[in-house]
């Protein structure tokens, strides 16, 4: 059973952890253009949510995120958003 709160809690597609929206990373499906790394979380589209570049790594073999995304993810795509991905968890790493 889905706990419902106020908080706007996200999963991450990979491991399924928690968090509440900001602490996880946002990938988008735009209705134009490939699938994308979502720095500002705050594009259209539909999105989905991974915690780290590993889990993100994960959800590439299983699957998860062309079915979280409902579309095609192409290999350029991942090579793509998990650059984007790990750079931004090195940006956030050094603002600790
Ligand atoms: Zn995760």
């Amino acid at each position: 059973m889905p706990i419902q709160t106020n908080k706007r809690q996200r999963t991450c597609i990979s491991c399924g952890a928690t968090r509440e929206k900001g602490g996880l990373f946002r990938i988008v499906r735009p209705a134009e253009g490939p699938v994308a790394f979502d720095g500002s979380g705050r594009r259209s589209g539909r999105g989905a949510y991974v915690c780290s570049g590993a889990c993100l790594a994960t959800a590439r073999k299983t699957r998860k995120l062309e079915r979280a995304l409902r579309c095609k993810v192409t290999d350029e795509d991942y090579d793509r958003v998990l650059r984007e991905l790990a750079l931004a968890e090195a940006s956030e790493q050094n603002e600790e």
